[in-house]
């Protein structure tokens, strides 16, 4: 059954502090992402010294997070006729005057003409895939008989990784595998189900995998070599 979750109890450049408790730790650490902000601690650090540390760190941590949103240059690659790839489909992107925001109209996407074409597609992209996602995570964990340790499912933007699921259940999953084709985006949200059965990559955890998906190997190869033309540019 899924636990009811805290409120982060932290932002940072208005990026929720995501704290990751574990017995082995030591020591404080935070840990900045693009669009992402990891607060490490050990188990039983109370909360005012976390709150301390972060105080601490904030200036830094912004900087960062200030670094990385400059560094993600608006795509030029969209215009009105351009293809857009959503899960496999190929669709068609249209400039329309007096559109207020993104939407799907057959196989177009309906966008406003103007300087933020990459961020709406983001969002549409965010917004048609995320139950799309979440119903293939529900399916995969339904199928490795997981369903019960399912957390939340969630979007990331996160530029290091595809995908993530924590000891919680928590999934996240990169918007950009939209763009990707069905399979490999389903290979990902496969893959972070199978974590809720094994946090790890033991043959054990390949072994869940391959059951439901007997060619996962040619997935991960297909993003190994092609990944990195879903990033947004
Ligand atoms: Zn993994």
């Amino acid at each position: 059954m899924p636990r009811p979750r805290p409120a982060p109890l932290w932002t940072v450049g208005g990026v929720p502090v995501q704290l990751r408790r574990s017995p082995r730790r030591r020591t404080l650490a935070l840990q900045v992402r693009p669009g992402e902000v990891v607060l490490h601690a050990p188990t039983r650090t109370p909360e005012g010294t976390l709150a301390a540390f972060v105080e601490s760190r904030r200036e830094w941590a912004e900087r960062h997070l200030r670094t990385f949103a400059a560094r993600q240059t608006p795509a030029a690659q969209w215009y009105d006729g351009s293809p857009y790839p959503f899960l496999g489909e190929t669709l068609t992107l249209r400039l329309v005057p007096g559109v207020r925001q993104a939407q799907r109209v057959g196989n177009e996407v309906h966008l406003p003409p103007g300087p933020d074409l990459a961020a709406s597609l983001e969002g549409w992209s965010r917004a048609a895939a995320l139950p799309l996602f979440r119903a293939w995570v529900e399916e995969y964990a339904e199928a490795l008989g997981a369903r019960d340790r399912l957390g939340r499912v969630a979007l990331s933007g996160a530029r290091t990784r595809w995908g993530s699921c924590t000891s919680r259940g928590d999934i996240r999953l990169h918007w950009a595998l939209s763009r990707a084709p069905r399979e490999v985006a389903r290979y990902v949200v496969l893959h972070e189900a199978g974590h809720l059965l094994e946090l790890n990559h033991s043959p054990r955890y390949w072994g869940h995998v391959a059951r439901l998906m007997p060619e996962h190997a040619r997935w991960r190869r297909w993003l190994r070599e092609q990944g990195h033309t879903l990033w947004p540019s």
